[in-house]
């Protein structure tokens, strides 16, 4: 059974304290960035800010750290959060974090992408965190719930790694098609209008790893990796970062196929990009907004949700991450109207907690303590 923690509310001042927090510690972490952009900041991302907008935000974001602090102050009678946070915008401060100005940027051969670790979570912050106060799907449950720290090690790990999860992900492509000529098959793609070749983009990819997805399902061994992702109880915003590095690899690197063969162009590739990461964590949300007659045609929190049930009754359904035709035409697609799945996570494992744990355990143990009856195995 688990632990109810009590969800915050607005008008307690709460949930400011913990904004106030949050933003202190993105303050100090961009201040970082700033002194030492050849080891925190990535090539590929620094193409997509300007100096003049990060420096505009750090100005922002210290202000906010203290807005919030206050807000917080005022209206909570434990003073604890507002003081850490205000506490951490008076550091930035005195580190100079009012002085910050982007600079020419050494080329080196790896950094740490923390550059995209804070803009990313500022981001899924602002749309996610709004979404889920005003339409929870489940209304108890607390963003603070007892595994949040571990999905944010997981979040935070894999955006510091993004360069090497990059180099990583593009090498079974370059090595299995790179030596192909490929010169007229890029030309085709990239006289294609750019509403085309975004859909061509998403479409194949995720066919890919609708298979890489199911085949991680089917095989018993691959299964104690992915099922880590399926250990959560407490869906939200964060808890599809809780995915084993072997996952993340095998099927990044088997998405990136197809991406790799057809060539798309730098702007369709990045919408693409900017795309998935906003529509990965949406589908994971706590969430009950429904998008009307867009859930048929994307797939949505609903949908995720059902792949994401606890009664194995209804296992082994919904593997498509954009496309829910994929799953019609396969023969797994399940969306009972609008009815949600009871309760997710995974009733018959056992999972250490923790992200270490978690990291080494599938290699060495399998998590299910009780064997599944053949017939519900196989329908993962
Ligand atoms: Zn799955
Ligand atoms: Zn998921």
């Amino acid at each position: 059974m688990k632990t109810q923690i009590k969800r915050m509310q607005v008008g307690e001042g709460r949930i400011s304290g913990a904004i106030s927090i949050l933003l202190g510690a993105l303050s100090i972490a961009a201040l970082l960035c700033f002194k030492f952009p050849e080891q925190f900041t990535t090539p590929e991302f620094r193409e997509v800010y300007t100096a003049e907008i990060v420096e505009n935000l750090m100005f922002g974001g210290i202000i906010a750290t203290f807005l919030f602090g206050l807000v917080s102050l005022l209206f909570n009678k434990n003073k604890r959060n507002a003081t850490i946070g205000i506490c951490l915008g008076v550091l930035t401060i005195l580190l100079g974090g009012f002085k910050v100005e982007g600079r020419a940027v050494e080329e080196v051969r790896w950094s740490i992408g923390l550059d995209w670790l804070i803009l990313d979570l500022l981001l899924m912050v602002l749309l996610f965190v709004p979404i889920e106060l005003a339409f929870p799907k489940n209304k108890l449950q607390s963003k603070f719930h007892e595994e949040w720290r571990t999905d944010l090690i997981y979040f935070g790990i894999s955006h510091l790694a993004i360069q090497l999860f990059g180099v990583l992900t593009k090498k079974p492509a370059v090595a299995f098609f790179g030596w192909m000529n490929l010169e007229n098959v890029h030309q085709w793609v990239s006289e294609l209008p750019f509403v085309v070749e975004l859909f061509l983009a998403l479409f194949i990819s995720d066919f890919f790893q609708y298979w890489a997805h199911r085949f991680f399902h089917s095989h018993h061994y691959l299964w104690r990796f992915h099922s880590i992702h399926h250990s959560t109880q407490n869906m939200d915003w964060l808890a599809g970062s809780r995915t084993h590095f072997i996952d993340i690899f095998f099927t990044r690197s088997i998405t990136y196929i197809p991406l790799y063969i057809l060539g798309f162009s730098t702007l369709t590739f990045n919408v693409y990009i900017l795309f998935i990461a906003i529509h990965a964590v949406l589908i994971h949300a706590n969430t009950r907004v429904n998008f009307g007659f867009l859930k048929y045609i994307i797939t949505t929190p609903q949908y995720h949700h059902w792949h994401h049930c606890e009664e194995p009754e209804y296992y082994g359904n919904n593997f498509a991450i954009v496309f829910p035709f994929i799953d019609k035409i396969f023969g797994t697609y399940y969306l009972p109207g609008n009815k949600w799945p009871k309760g997710t996570g995974l009733i018959d494992a056992s999972f250490p907690k923790g992200f270490v744990k978690q990291l080494v355990y599938p290699f060495t143990k399998n998590p299910f303590k009780n064997d599944l009856l053949p017939e519900e195995r196989s329908k993962r």
